[in-house]
């Protein structure tokens, strides 16, 4: 098995980090972080509270790993809430808190046969998402259980079940 980097797996498709004006990430836990910091250029799209979470000095203490994974990211648009992000409906972001306190996922039909959500780690199995099962360490059970049912809310207006 061959494990491109970030960097290379864009360069195969023709895109190269400078590229782009924007990034996401579904939430900070360190295997959704990354490669983040490549994209120092771009705006990252954040939750204020997660951003808050995040850049705390009691969590640079306590996970310096996740902040410094991050740290370059000085272009910030702070959100509190969904967040259309060309304003035309084709990039969505919507905050589905509870795995973290801003989690969030995305909504894309830009350049797509077919629209797609992209769950983050709302759901980290299929069978979570039959059973609603939550993790207990997800940061608020009750949340993430609310965030569920808004999410199937949203796919099913958007008949991506
Ligand atoms: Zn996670």
């Amino acid at each position: 098995m061959v494990i491109l980097s970030l960097v290379n797996q864009l360069k195969t498709i023709g895109f190269k980090v400078e590229d782009f004006n924007y990034v996401a990430l579904s939430h900070t836990h360190f295997d959704h972080i990354g490669h983040a910091n490549y994209f120092k250029n771009a705006t990252w799209l954040v939750q204020e509270n997660e951003y808050n979470l995040v850049t705390s000095d009691s969590e640079k203490t306590k996970n310096p790993n996740i902040y410094n994974a991050i740290k370059e990211l000085t272009k910030i648009k702070k959100l509190n809430g969904d967040f259309d992000v060309f304003g035309d409906g084709t990039v969505v972001i919507k905050t589905m808190p509870g795995h973290t306190i801003g989690h969030q996922v995305l909504y894309i039909e830009a350049g797509l046969e077919k629209p797609i959500l992209l769950t983050g780690d709302l759901y980290h199995f299929e069978k979570n998402r039959e059973n609603k099962g939550v993790p207990s360490f997800n940061y608020d059970v009750a949340q993430t259980l609310k965030s569920m049912e808004a999410f199937e809310a949203y796919a099913k207006k958007l008949m991506l079940q």
